[in-house]
């Protein structure tokens, strides 16, 4: 008969806890998580964690992987070696599932359940087509001013710690005028070996269980400032992937850094040429030909490091990352990254009047 170890009750505890946590939360209106969830239980972890691993310059992510394995290696050796029976072993692999779960949501995920920025900012209106086409003109005109400012190449951006700190002090000043919380501390690592995200399809990701932010050094170094701001921008509470593209684009043009900003127009370049191509093919071999040959040549360079690592299991990885996403309320699933260029023309217009 299976007897609950002291450490499994603590973990049903943690579990249930959640689960109570969950469903009260679940109950609020959107506007009361902030109070209830991001600048209680969130806030707390994330200043108790962010000092606590200060001074550890190491990927935690490592740790955890390290630990996982550790646990798996614990439940075939019960298995094997202790001859536990099978219904033992399943009882505690579900006991680890739920835990991860739990911690999960307590540390971040029920940051979900906040009113989105496109409902706070009132950026839930329609642009036309025309001006998708002049926004193509003002930052094709934007990407090549700025290339032109940038003699040394890439010896700024490759020296991350010259552009990082005023990263994370400019999103915490996006932060800061939305009043979302800010937590500035929180970390992000340039992710080695390179490609070990890519693979999966992601050029950055959060993960909870560690507190922190990843971002591969597999990407050409102009995507990192960028990638870098967005994976801040998770882990200081925001959840939705392109509400933190905008955010990220946002703090990367306020930085001092020639560079910086132009990671971040160059990556909403891309976007926005994506619309132009579908809606002007004319106008898009126009707007291709501004580009001076530094310009073609970035670009070029971005696309062969996104394609240098093939990617495993693309149909898996898009189904469940769109499951995870519709299962968390995010009803747009992967498409949610593409409201972009909407919102900068949105929020531009506004924040000029
Ligand atoms: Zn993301």
């Amino acid at each position: 008969m299976f007897t609950f170890s002291k450490f499994d009750r603590l973990c049903i505890g943690i579990i249930l806890i959640c689960v109570v946590y969950g469903l009260y939360l679940n109950s609020l209106a959107s506007e009361n998580i902030d109070s209830n969830y991001t600048f209680f239980v969130f806030k707390a972890y994330r200043l108790i964690w962010d000092w606590l691993f200060q001074y550890f310059n190491f990927p935690l992510i490592y740790l955890w992987i390290l630990a996982f394995i550790a646990w798996l290696g614990y439940l075939f050796f019960l298995y094997f070696q202790r001859q536990k029976s099978v219904s033992a072993v399943l009882i505690k692999l579900t006991l680890g599932i739920g835990i991860h779960l739990a911690f999960f949501y307590l540390f971040w995920g029920f940051n979900y359940l906040r009113t989105p920025l496109v409902v706070r900012l009132e950026l839930d209106g329609q642009i036309t087509n025309e001006q998708i086409k002049i926004e193509a003109w003002r930052v094709t005109e934007k990407i090549c001013s700025l290339r032109n400012e940038i003699t040394l190449f890439n010896e700024e951006l490759l020296t991350p710690n010259i552009w990082i700190q005023p990263l994370h002090q400019s999103t915490s000043m996006v932060f800061k005028k939305w009043n979302i919380g800010n937590f500035p501390s929180a970390k992000v690592h340039l992710l080695k070996p390179h490609g070990s995200l890519l693979i999966f399809g992601a050029a950055g990701f959060y993960w909870p269980l560690s507190g922190q932010g990843h971002v591969d050094m597999g990407l050409h170094p102009l995507q990192w400032p960028f990638t870098y701001a967005h994976e801040l921008s998770h882990a200081m509470g925001w959840t939705d992937e392109g509400e933190c593209n905008f955010i990220a684009y946002l703090a990367c043009i306020q930085s001092d850094s020639p560079w910086v900003k132009y990671s971040a127009e160059l990556m909403y370049y891309r976007y926005l040429m994506a619309a132009v191509k579908r809606i002007f093919p004319d106008e898009y071999i126009i707007l291709k030909e501004q580009l001076s040959p530094e310009i073609a040549k970035d670009l070029s360079e971005i696309n062969y490091a996104l394609n240098r690592f093939p990617e495993l299991f693309p149909r898996f990885r898009e189904w469940f990352y769109d499951a995870y996403l519709r299962m968390n309320r995010v009803n747009e699933g992967i498409y949610s990254y593409s409201n972009l260029v909407k919102w900068i023309i949105l929020y531009s217009a506004k924040d000029i009047k």
